[in-house]
């Protein structure tokens, strides 16, 4: 007998044994209309804030739906503390970013207006629902942070004190990313991190300059290829993932009752 998958949703709601948590309009939609569940399918929930929970689909009258919740599936766990800062690029590209840099684990994504940026406009609420239906496939407990633009003077300015800034550098003035990653010493493997990546068109040289000047700054190269934007954005993710962030840990064994519950075999 085919065993149905549970629907992975992301809610505002808090999540424990008992509640009965109302769901969006889109989610209804979604579940009632797009999946055709019906009352008692399984759905699993998760808030950023406690975890990821077992529930179960009930109907409120011919629209709505809420999530009876059971029992927990897996404690809260942070991704790493690491923004990606990037200049906004025209909408099917800007919207694989946040899908591909949720996936691959961001904590916030952060659009950024520099000297060459052509696209000034950002639709950061749909930003968010890529970045939620991204977290919602990739079994991720949390939702990146999508902010607002901001200039590109301003981002460096209000730079956290702490929180070290990789910056792909297309210019040739980095060093291999992974040479240099490979060598940061503890403390900064255990800092915060923002990866910083230029638009299109490339960083100004005075935004170069800045970038350069910055405490806890490395500049590095991404191969000997001028990427697009977003590519370079992923490549750059990929590589702090591996070398610095939680791809140094094994892949969970998720038990198989989890894993079927989920559809996956
Ligand atoms: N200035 C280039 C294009 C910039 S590519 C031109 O028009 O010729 C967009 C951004 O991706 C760059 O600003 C840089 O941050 C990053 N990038 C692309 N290729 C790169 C490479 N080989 N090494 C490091 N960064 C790269």
């Amino acid at each position: 007998m085919a065993h149905m998958s549970a629907t992975r949703l992301f809610t505002e709601a808090d999540l424990s044994a008992g509640a009965d948590t109302e769901l969006t309009e889109a989610q209804a939609h979604y579940l009632r209309h797009v999946m055709r569940r019906d009352a008692g399918a399984p759905l699993l929930l998760f808030n950023g804030r406690h975890g990821e929970w077992q529930a179960t689909l009930s109907l409120r009258g011919k629209k709505g739906a809420a999530a009876q919740v059971a029992a927990q599936t897996r404690p809260q766990a942070a991704e790493p503390d690491l923004w990606l800062c990037f200049a906004p690029v025209k909408r099917a590209r800007i919207d694989w970013i946040a899908e591909k840099a949720t996936e691959l684990g961001v904590a916030a994504l952060q659009p950024v207006i520099t000297r060459h940026t052509i696209v000034e406009r950002v639709n950061v609420e749909r930003l968010r629902a890529n970045a939620v239906e991204a977290a919602e496939q990739t079994e991720r407990l949390s939702v990146p942070e999508v902010r607002a633009p901001v200039e590109f003077a301003r981002l460096l300015a209000d730079w956290p004190a702490g929180r070290r800034l990789l910056m792909a550098d297309e210019t040739g003035g980095g060093r291999p990313i992974a040479e240099a990653l490979g060598e940061l010493d503890k403390a900064a493997r255990a800092a915060p991190w923002g990866i910083v990546i230029g638009p299109e068109g490339g960083f100004a040289a005075d935004e170069l300059t800045a970038l350069r000047r910055m405490k806890d700054v490395t500049a590095v190269g991404l191969g000997p290829r001028i990427l697009r934007a977003d590519t370079a954005a992923l490549a750059a993710l990929a590589c702090w993932q591996a070398s610095v962030g939680d791809w140094r840990q094994p892949t969970p064994r998720l038990s198989s009752d989890y894993r079927s519950s989920r559809g996956a075999v």
